[in-house]
């Protein structure tokens, strides 16, 4: 198989998040799509308490703070990207309700119950969806909601080549009615689902590297993982384009019940 086929998380991760960290967004959204999902919450108050769980350098974060009143704690894996959303929320004057922290998904720093609202754009899939929703509930109050991002399929057929790249970066990617009745099953009424509009892919996320692929040519010429990361990144653009009619992402939002 040749690079340009292999997952991201086959390569070097330090690269992978100086080349991320100089973007708003690790994962495709949008503000918009943001705000579209927040508008199915509704159980939210100055005291409540939120999870923006895989939060990167907190591009979604901000937009969650601007629009709710309670406080958010941003959890990610990697400093950089804790240090950098830190940063913002400080120029936004959110360090009052925001905070980043360094944490893993796949064990939260929170009691049983403690939470409003579990959110997660593009990040789930780190630990799969359906660990995630299963193990991430406890920690939300009866009633809580849960909102995150999915790379899911559009049609339950497709040609060969999207549907090997899947399998070799997620094998859990599915169609949207298998992905409810996951939802369903892990315990969560399902309260909306919608589809990320392409301009998440393109204008906010691809496009938005391009400066920075640039300048990775540049500083790290020779280098192979650096050129493996960039050529990775523009074949991950060029699928997307050929094949946006198969997959995206799409937001699952689900009430704790
Ligand atoms: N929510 C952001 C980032 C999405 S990219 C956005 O939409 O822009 C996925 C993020 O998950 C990355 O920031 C990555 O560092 C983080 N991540 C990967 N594994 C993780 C883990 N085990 N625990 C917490 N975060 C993790």
């Amino acid at each position: 198989m040749s690079n340009e086929n292999k997952s991201i998380h086959e390569f070097d991760f330090s690269l992978i998040c100086e080349y991320f960290a100089s973007v708003d967004r690790q994962g495709p959204g949008s503000p918009e799509v943001t705000i579209k999902a927040l508008s199915f919450i509704d159980n939210l108050t100055n005291e409540s308490h939120i999870a923006d769980i895989g939060c990167g350098t907190g591009g979604q974060t901000m937009v969650l703070a601007q629009h709710t009143s309670g406080t958010i704690t941003a959890i990610d894996l990697f400093p950089l990207y804790i240090d950098r959303l830190n940063e913002n929320a400080g120029r936004l004057n959110l360090q009052n309700r925001v905070k980043g922290i360094v944490g893993s998904m796949d064990n939260l720093p929170f009691w049983d119950e403690e939470l409003d609202l579990i959110w997660s754009e593009g990040a789930i899939y780190n630990i799969g969806f359906e660990r995630g929703l299963n193990e991430w509930r406890k920690h939300l109050k009866t009633g809580g909601y849960i909102a995150v991002t999915e790379a899911s399929w559009f049609t339950d057929e497709r040609p060969i080549e999207i549907d090997e790249f899947w399998k070799d970066a997620y094998l859990e990617i599915d169609t949207i009615p298998s992905k409810v009745a996951q939802l369903q099953k892990a315990g969560y009424m399902p309260v909306s689902t919608f589809i990320l509009p392409e301009n998440c892919w393109t204008e906010h996320f691809y496009v938005k590297q391009e400066a920075m692929q640039k300048i990775f040519w540049e500083k790290y010429a020779g280098n192979k993982t650096a050129e493996d990361l960039v050529a990775n990144q523009r074949h991950e653009a060029l699928l997307y384009s050929k094949y946006k009619e198969y997959y995206g992402y799409v937001f699952y939002i689900g009430k704790k019940i």
